[in-house]
């Protein structure tokens, strides 16, 4: 069992995806453990994506990621992490496979739809950047 962090991005809650994608996270065997609805101000999204400051696209993600609201759940589930990285898809949707989520609703890179942990070391962190403990339910 492990639990995993994951976001659905500004592109896809106003395209109103959000219940299709917690659909396919629900579908393939993932139960939501923790899930609000938010804004991130600037200073939340860039210290959740402090590992990529130095890259030329950080102004532009951290300006995307606070456009419009986004979903931010725990999941959890065996195999969580990998399981939710092959839900998504691709950082590039013109490289996800059908299927995948960044494939059905991500417009390109940068908007592309959905966050997954890329590791349990980074899944822990990123679930306690934005939950309480008491705010995390397991289902198992
Ligand atoms: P992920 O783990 O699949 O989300 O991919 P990365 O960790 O490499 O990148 C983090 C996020 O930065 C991606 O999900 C995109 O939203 C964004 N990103 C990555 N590459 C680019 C790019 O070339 N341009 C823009 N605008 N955003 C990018």
């Amino acid at each position: 069992m492990e639990r995993t962090l994951s976001i659905i991005k500004p592109n896809a809650t106003i395209d109103n995806n959000i219940g299709n994608i917690i659909k396919k996270f629900e579908d393939e065997g993932l139960r939501i453990a923790a899930c609000k609805l938010t804004v991130l101000s600037k200073e939340k999204a860039e210290g959740f994506y402090i590992e990529h400051k130095e890259r030329p696209f950080f102004g532009e993600l951290v300006s995307f990621m606070t456009s419009g609201p986004v979903v931010i759940m725990a999941l959890e589930g065996e195999n969580a992490v990998d399981k939710n990285r092959q839900i998504m898809g691709a950082t590039n949707p013109a490289e996800a496979a059908e299927g995948t989520l960044r494939k059905l609703y991500a417009k390109s890179i940068g908007e592309n739809a959905v966050h997954g942990s890329d590791s349990l070391q980074s899944a822990e962190r990123e679930i306690n950047y934005f939950f309480d403990k008491n705010e995390v339910i397991s289902r198992f």
